[in-house]
C-alpha cells in the first residue's frame, strides 16, 4: 500500500474561513448596521466637547448583544478623529468593569490610559504614575486629578458593564467620578455608563443617580432580519466565498432573535458551524451544522450556569442525575426529595422541606438545565415529570467539582455509583 503524507488530507479539502478573527466579540466594525438611531442620540450628545461644552452624562442601556460596546467605540472613534479638526482636545477613555472592578483600579487606570493618549505632549513628564497597588486612594484620586487638569481638554469617560462595578464597590467610585469636574480648573469631563439592565441603579445614592442619567439611550433587541444583515455582513469578510449554504445565515438569525434578539450568539452561533464544519472537513457550512453548533453553545451554557448554582440546588440537581442515570422512565418530584435527603444526610448538609425543593426544582426549570411538567395521575394526585437537559454523567462531574462537597468527600460518589 502506499503511504498517503500526512497533510494531503488537510490540504486537499478547501478551506472554510477566510479570517475568523471578524466573527469575535470584541470586533470593531467600521459600519454599523440597524443602530443609526442610537449613533444619532450618542453623536448629538456628545458633539458638545467639540463646541467646548461638557456634555450630560449618558447612561446607556439593553439587553447583551445588542451592540451597546460596539457603538460606543465606534462613536468615540469618530469623535476623537472630529477633534483632532478642532480647537478642542477631546480623549474618550474606556473601560471594561468586568475587567477593572477596584475603585484603586478603576482611577488608576483611567489615568494611566490618559496619560498614554497624551504622551506627545510635554506636560506629561510632570505628572505622577499611580503604582498598580500600593497608593493611599486619595493619593491615587489627586494624581487621577491632576493629571485630568493638566490642559484644557474634554475627557469623555466611557464605564462599560457599569453595574458589575457597583455591585463589587458600591457607588463611591462613581460618586468622586461624578464630582471630579469641581476639582478641575483647565479640563472637564462627561461619563458614560453601560449596563446590561437597570436593577443596579437602585444601590445608586439619589445624587450620583440623576448625575449619572442626565441622558439615557435604549439599545432594543435585533430582530432576526437585522441579524441576518449584520451576520452577512460579518459573514463576506470572515468565510471563503460560496462555502456557506442557503438557510445558514437565517437559521443562525433566527435561534439569536428567540435569544433576546442577540448580536454575540448570532456571530457564535455561524462561527462555531464553521469550525464543525471544517473539523468535519466538509466543504460547505450547511443548516445541520447550525444545527450542532446551537446544541453545543446550549449545552456550554448549562454547564457554566451549574457551576454558579448554590449548593443546596446542586444537591437537587444530583439527586435529579442519579435517578436519570438509573431509570428509563421521567423522574418524578417526590423520588427527587427521597434521593436529596439521602444525599444531604451522606454528605452532612441540612435538609431543606419538600416545599422549598420543589422551589429549587422550578428554578432549575426556569434556567433550563430541566425540563418539569405537570403530570395528572388519577387518585395519586399531580406530580412534576423532570427531564434532564444534560447528561446525568456531565451533572455529577461538575458538582463534584463544588468545593464544600469535595470535601464530604469521595463518599458520598461511591454512594452514587451503581
Ligand atoms: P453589547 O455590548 O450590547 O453586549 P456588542 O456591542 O458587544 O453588544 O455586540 C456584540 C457583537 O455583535 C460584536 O461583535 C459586535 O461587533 C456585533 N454587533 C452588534 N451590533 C452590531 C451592528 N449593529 N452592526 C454590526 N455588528 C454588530
Ligand atoms: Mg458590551
Amino acid at each position: 500500500m502506499i503511504q498517503k503524507n500526512l497533510f494531503e488530507d488537510i490540504m486537499r479539502t478547501k478551506p472554510i474561513f477566510k479570517n475568523r478573527e471578524f466573527l469575535r466579540h470584541t470586533y470593531i466594525p467600521d459600519r454599523l448596521l440597524h443602530r443609526d438611531e442610537q449613533v444619532k442620540q450618542l453623536a448629538r450628545i456628545l458633539a458638545a466637547p467639540l463646541r467646548g461644552e461638557t456634555p450630560s452624562n449618558v447612561l446607556i442601556y439593553g439587553k447583551p448583544g445588542t451592540g451597546k460596546t460596539a457603538t460606543v467605540r465606534y462613536v468615540g472613534k469618530e469623535l476623537e478623529e472630529a477633534s483632532k479638526n478642532s480647537q478642542m482636545k477631546v480623549n474618550v477613555l474606556y473601560l471594561n468593569c468586568e475587567i477593572v472592578n477596584t475603585h484603586y483600579r478603576v482611577l488608576a487606570s483611567l489615568a494611566e490610559t490618559l496619560l498614554d493618549q497624551m504622551k506627545e505632549s510635554e506636560v506629561v513628564k510632570n505628572l505622577p504614575r499611580i503604582p498598580r497597588t500600593g497608593w493611599p486612594l486619595d493619593e491615587v484620586y489627586r494624581a487621577f486629578v491632576k493629571t485630568l487638569d493638566a490642559e484644557n481638554r474634554q475627557v469623555v469617560i466611557v464605564l462599560d458593564e457599569i453595574d458589575k462595578l457597583v455591585r463589587k464597590e458600591g457607588d463611591d467610585v462613581l460618586y468622586s467620578l461624578t464630582r471630579v469636574n469641581l476639582e478641575l480648573k483647565k479640563a472637564r469631563t462627561c461619563i458614560i455608563g453601560i449596563s446590561n439592565n437597570l436593577s443596579f441603579i437602585n444601590m445608586l445614592d439619589a445624587r450620583v443617580r440623576s448625575s449619572l442619567s442626565g441622558e439615557e439611550v435604549v439599545f432594543p433587541p435585533y430582530n432576526a432580519n437585522q441579524l441576518r444583515d449584520i451576520l452577512e455582513e460579518r459573514a463576506r469578510m470572515s468565510f471563503c466565498d460560496g462555502v456557506l449554504a442557503e438557510g445558514v445565515i437565517p437559521l443562525c438569525a433566527a435561534y439569536a432573535a428567540r435569544e433576546h434578539g442577540d448580536a454575540r450568539r448570532a456571530l457564535d452561533l455561524l462561527r462555531v458551524a464553521g469550525e464543525i464544519a471544517e473539523e468535519e472537513g466538509a466543504e460547505t457550512v450547511t443548516v445541520e451544522h447550525v444545527r450542532k453548533a446551537h446544541e453545543t453553545i446550549e449545552q456550554d451554557h448549562i454547564v457554566e450556569v451549574i457551576k454558579t448554582l448554590p449548593l443546596q440546588s446542586k444537591l437537587v440537581l444530583l439527586a435529579i442525575s442519579i435517578l436519570a442515570q438509573r431509570k428509563p422512565r421521567p423522574v418524578t418530584t417526590g423520588e427527587v426529595y427521597e434521593y436529596y435527603k439521602m444525599i444531604c444526610h451522606k454528605s452532612g448538609t441540612d435538609v431543606l422541606t419538600s416545599r422549598r425543593v420543589q422551589d429549587l426544582i422550578a428554578e432549575l426549570d426556569l434556567l433550563g438545565i430541566i425540563c418539569a411538567r405537570l403530570v395528572n395521575r388519577g387518585r395519586y394526585g399531580r406530580t412534576k415529570e423532570i427531564k434532564l437537559n444534560i447528561h446525568p454523567l456531565q451533572v455529577q462531574a461538575l458538582v463534584q467539582e463544588d468545593a464544600i462537597l469535595s470535601l464530604v468527600g469521595p463518599e458520598i460518589f461511591a454512594f452514587l455509583s451503581p
